[in-house]
């Protein structure tokens, strides 16, 4: 099997058992020269093979058998305007998610690269899987590498694949801690 094929699968399985994804939820993807490699439509990330993943160039066309991740243009979209950027991962954690359905912005919290600004970027609500998403969250995440999307979930972008999880799974638990923190604040002394 392929290195990168094999990592791309790696942090799928990682992603699954750290319960970032759940159910057939979540796309994951990384740059190859001139196309991509990303996971399947309609699969569990926690259950992939060599032959799930789909390479796809940077026009949308399918190099291999198979149907990408739905939200396979809002990925290329990314790419195509982040030349920076080698990896994506897009989930619906629990906790980001949460406060992506509420008016609760979250914190960049002190563990994880530089903090540019002291709440993380969000973008309007797009339909999944829409041209409409991948124009707003390319041009969202233009300046970050973290992105909030309104009711549905985050993307985060990378240098490579490993860092991008390390950066998901920060962005989870410091949603966790803030919503703790938000829970005892809220509770009154006895
Ligand atoms: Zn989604």
């Amino acid at each position: 099997m392929q290195d990168n094929v094999k990592k791309l699968i790696e942090i799928s399985n990682n992603l699954y058992k750290n319960k970032l994804v759940s159910g057939k939820s979540g796309n994951i993807s990384i740059r190859l020269d001139d196309h991509i490699a990303i996971t399947p439509t309609l699969k569990s990330l926690g259950d992939l093979k060599e032959e799930d993943i789909v390479l796809v160039d940077m026009e949308s066309k399918c190099l291999t058998s198979g149907k990408p991740s739905s939200e396979v243009g809002m990925h290329l979209a990314i790419y195509n305007k982040r030349e920076d950027v080698n990896a994506i991962i897009h989930v619906h954690s629990p906790y980001v998610t949460g406060f992506a359905f509420s008016d609760k912005k979250i914190k960049r919290l002190e563990g994880f690269g530089q903090i540019n600004q002291e709440y993380l970027s969000s973008i309007e609500y797009e339909k999944p899987g829409s041209e409409e998403l991948a124009l707003s969250a390319s041009q969202g995440i233009k300046d970050e590498d973290v992105l909030i999307l309104k009711n549905h979930g985050m993307v985060c972008v990378g240098d490579n694949l490993k860092e991008t999880e390390s950066l998901a799974m920060f962005i989870e638990e410091s949603a966790k801690t803030q919503f703790i923190s938000i829970m005892l604040n809220s509770v009154k002394d006895i």
